[in-house]
């Protein structure tokens, strides 16, 4: 069982949220409800918003965490400063937690914010309390990005970026609209709370609400409305299984707007070696996933128990079909690159290509088909 006696308060932090969160929810309507709101001050809310949370969901997460991809030193500084103004630590520190959390998830003595110890810890209480103190300055983990010059920079002259962005940027917004008290509110105090909050959700409400398409090793889940709130970090199912892929909500239908920007960013030169999880590895551990969960559901189901032979039979047979496609695919490509192979022969892979993937399309059906009835 767990000490009963708790850490000592980290009171910077508790004060820091507390003050944001008061001066959020109850000195920002009330100023507005008084003084008045212009346009201004939304958009800037939107974009001083958009820019602090992308900061953290394409620079501390995807690229410094995860290296799913390689930015370009403007790039890096650009996230170094909107990381500092999302006003949650260094990226050195950041990373190495996050990191930490890959590792041991949902482990409770190892994993810094574990959903398993409950919505609150995972949500911001791990932040209120010196949970660890003994490693809270080691970054083993993190000799990769110690040598990034910009890190390293960042993580140097943290707290004077940190007051530059968050108080310097809305105070300059207040001198040149005339409204210092209304843009330090609105761009200073809402919009932190706004961002520590939507970024709080992965950690919390990623691990307990949502659908879990991939895996359910762990309490991560899959949820498009989280999404929606977080540039795309919600399909988060998928991020813990395939944690070094560039994008996290992988099909154009879901809303990934930080994988839209580092795609753009690739396209201007200022991104580059996007990593992919190969389509065969995806498909084999969603097949894997929804097996599991449909012979699940039959064992609870007693009128359903003569499918499981059949639903079986269709995995084993969508396993090959996978295989089968895929290893062709392969072949195709590689094909293409050299320049020795015959027409004939090119031509003859090509059908052989297209006959396996009218297979394979034939037998997801089937294997789809089972599936609604387990
Ligand atoms: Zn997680
Ligand atoms: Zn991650």
């Amino acid at each position: 069982m767990r000490s009963a006696e708790k850490p000592p308060l980290i009171w910077l932090n508790v004060s820091l949220f507390l003050i944001s969160f008061v001066f959020a929810v109850i000195v920002t309507p009330w100023y507005g409800y008084h003084y008045g709101y212009s346009i201004e001050h939304w958009v800037w809310l939107i974009v001083a918003f958009s820019f602090c949370n992308l900061s953290i969901t394409a620079g501390y997460h995807r690229l410094w965490s995860h290296k799913a991809y390689q930015a370009h030193p403007f790039l890096r500084y650009v996230f170094a400063i909107g990381g500092a103004f999302a006003l949650q630590n260094s990226a050195l520190h950041w990373s190495s937690d996050h990191r930490v959390h890959h590792k041991h998830v949902d482990n409770n003595d190892k994993d810094p914010y574990s959903a398993k110890r409950g919505f609150w810890f995972s949500h911001i209480g791990w932040m209120l309390r010196n949970y660890n103190q003994d490693t809270y300055s080691d970054y083993t983990n993190c000799r990769d990005l110690q040598k990034d010059s910009v890190v390293m920079w960042q993580h140097k002259h943290y707290l004077l970026l940190a007051f530059l962005t968050n108080l310097g940027f809305p105070l300059l917004l207040g001198v040149i609209y005339g409204d210092i008290w209304g843009m330090l509110l609105v761009v200073g105090a809402l919009r932190l709370v706004l961002s520590h909050h939507t970024t709080f959700f992965i950690n919390s409400l990623a691990h307990i609400w949502g659908s879990q398409p991939y895996t359910d090793k762990n309490t991560a889940r899959d949820n498009g409305v989280l999404a929606f709130f977080t540039f795309g970090e919600g399909y988060h199912n998928y991020h813990h299984i395939f944690e070094n892929d560039y994008r996290n909500g992988i099909y154009w239908w879901q809303y990934d707007p930080t994988k839209w920007m580092i795609k753009s960013f690739q396209w201007l030169g200022l991104a580059e070696k996007l990593r992919e999880t190969p389509y065969l590895k995806i498909e084999q551990a969603k097949a894997k996933q929804a097996l599991k969960q449909a012979m699940a559901r039959i064992e609870h189901n007693p009128e359903k128990l003569m499918l499981k032979q059949s639903l079986q039979h269709e995995f084993d047979l969508m396993m090959k079909k996978l295989n089968d496609f895929y290893s062709l695919k392969k072949q195709l490509v590689e094909q293409k690159k050299s320049s020795l192979v015959e027409k004939y022969e090119r031509s003859l892979l090509l059908m052989r290509y297209q006959e396996m993937k009218a297979e394979f399309k034939s037998q997801q059906k089937s294997w789809n088909a089972i599936l609604t009835h387990c």
